[in-house]
Formats: C-alpha cells, structure tokens, sequence
C-alpha cells in the first residue's frame, strides 16, 4: 500500500516547551504552515520542512488564524522566505498584516520596546499582493486536498479556523481554549481564551458549536498540539465561557476602575481553578493567561459600556 500523501507536522514554537505550535501540512509536493508565531519562530518552521525533505519552493500557502502576534507576528518574515506562497486569513486581519504598524504600536504600548523586541522581534509586513482575504465558508486547495475556513469570532473579530476533512482536523487557534500538555496530569484540563480586546460570550458558545459541527477527529489547538476529545474540551471551554460571561456582566454593572475591574476577575478566576486538581507550578504556567482573561473580561466590558 503505498504511504498516505497526507500528513500533518507539530512545531514546538516557544521558549516554553509545550505552549505554542504551528502545524507543517504536507499533501504530496505541496504544503502549508498553519499559524506562524513570531519572527523568533521561522527558523523552527524552516528546520521542520527541512526534516521533511521539503524545500521552501514547496510551501504554497501560509495560513493564520488571527492576527494575535503568538499566531501571526512571523507571518511577513516567513513569506519573504517561502516564494511560492501566498498568506491567507481572515478579511479582518489581512489589512493589519500587510501593515502591521497598528498591531505593532498596540503590543509595544502593553510591552515596551525592550520586552516587545524580546517577544516578537520584529513584524515584516506582508506585500498586499501575496495576501489572500478568506471569507467565511471559502476553501482552498492543496496537492489535491480541499480545505476550508469558518469565521469563529468569539475570541476575535479576525479570528477563522480551518477543517481539514482529509486529515479529519480542524485547526483551531485560540477558539477551542488553551489545553496544556502540563496541565493534563488529572485528566483534561482546558479553559478558554479570552485574552483583549474582542471577547464575546455568544459568539464564542457560537464558535464552539461550528467546530464541534465539522464532525472532525482531531482538533489541532495553537496552545498546544492535537486532540482526539472534542466534546469534553468543548463542554469545559463552554463552561469557561458562561463564567465569564457573568464576571463580564458584573463589570458592566460596577462603575470600579479597569484595574479594579481586571484584580477582582483575576481572583475570581483564580477561585475556580483552586477548585481543580491544580498544581502550584500549574498555577505559575497559567499566571499569564489569568491575567490576560481578566483584562480581557474588563476590557470587553468597557468597550460594551462605551458602545452603549
Ligand atoms: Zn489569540
């Protein structure tokens, strides 16, 4: 029987082992990087084709699914190097992508230069004419399989993920929750992301029921790897979803400062991970996306008061 043309690559792209990933999608003599992390990155992604025996000549497209910097930031950089490939993702996105100086300016402003440097290096912005804008529903093709996207806007506004039938996988970004192979030592442990500016409960409960509705396998999760229980991962990011929604409702409600409003969802989700069968070093892991769904929240919640 000859081998299956069809093949998909984890890339461990962090600092942190286990934290970030992209995913190398070999279909015969094509392929395709799925996110591309930071600029800090692309020579993982190279060494991983490299292991495949595959030529930067070969990778046809280069597909993010948000312009989050842990996803996106080494997209211009990688492009410079793949010449055949053309950069797809969301029509939100694809502007800030080919001039990344808003997303730029927003991280630095939260960072500062020196740890934004440290982080993301530097973001290349990606030529208009390489990018490819994809509706909600669109597909694309490659060495013979057809893959398709499906706008999931709770975690973003600029957010897709991309099903993968051959493969019976969908790639999911940050819209099926953060699953960390350390965290999983008593049993699965997944909660959302819901990290600024975009968060929105009914689109994220939306965004659950389209991935779960592909019928697929395997979810490829960005932070981090391949997951064959989609439907206890989806019951416990949901779960994770309603809280917030309430924690984002009492935020609406409260005329406290952002930084108050920030604290008290941080200890409120501090509260409920307290109830789990966490360790300390898990806690320590987690600290940075506790504090980045707490903004999240408060943030959302202004933006809404705002808008009203
Ligand atoms: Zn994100």
């Amino acid at each position: 029987m000859a081998a299956s043309p069809h093949a998909r690559f984890t890339i461990d792209c962090d600092v942190l082992p286990r934290f970030t990933a992209a995913y190398l999608r070999v279909a015969g003599e094509e392929c395709a990087f799925i996110e591309a992390h930071t600029a800090h990155a692309v020579p993982k992604l190279l060494a991983e084709l490299a292991a495949r025996g595959m030529a930067p000549e070969q990778v046809r497209f280069i597909v993010v699914t948000h312009a989050h910097l842990d996803h996106a930031a080494g997209a211009g950089e990688l492009l410079a190097l793949c010449p055949n490939a053309t950069l797809l993702a969301h029509p939100r996105a694809a502007q800030n992508l080919i001039d990344p100086s808003k997303l730029e300016a927003s991280a630095k402003r939260v960072y500062g230069e020196a740890r934004f440097a440290e982080l993301y290096g530097r973001i290349v912005p990606a030529p208009a004419e390489r990018v490819r804008a994809l509706e909600d529903g669109a597909t694309f093709e490659l060495g013979g399989a057809t893959l398709a996207v499906h706008h999931t806007a709770g975690h973003a506004k600029h957010h897709f993920v991309v099903h993968d039938p051959a493969l019976s996988t969908v790639y999911t970004g940050d819209a099926f929750g953060l699953v960390y192979p350390a965290l999983q030592h008593a049993g699965r442990f997944a909660i959302a992301s819901t990290s600024p500016i975009d968060f929105d409960a009914v689109e994220a409960r939306r965004s659950l029921d389209i991935i779960l509705g592909l019928g697929a396998e395997h979810a490829c999760l960005t932070h981090f790897g391949a997951f064959d229980d989609l439907p206890v991962i989806g019951a416990q990011v949901r779960a994770w979803v309603d809280r917030s929604e309430a924690w984002m409702a009492e935020c609406l409600a409260s005329t406290d400062p952002l930084e108050v409003q920030t604290a008290r969802v941080a200890s409120q989700i501090r509260a409920v991970l307290a109830e789990l069968p966490l360790r300390k070093e898990d806690l320590e892991l987690l600290a940075l996306d506790i504090d980045l769904n707490a903004q999240g929240i408060a943030v959302a919640a202004e933006r809404k008061r705002k808008a009203s």
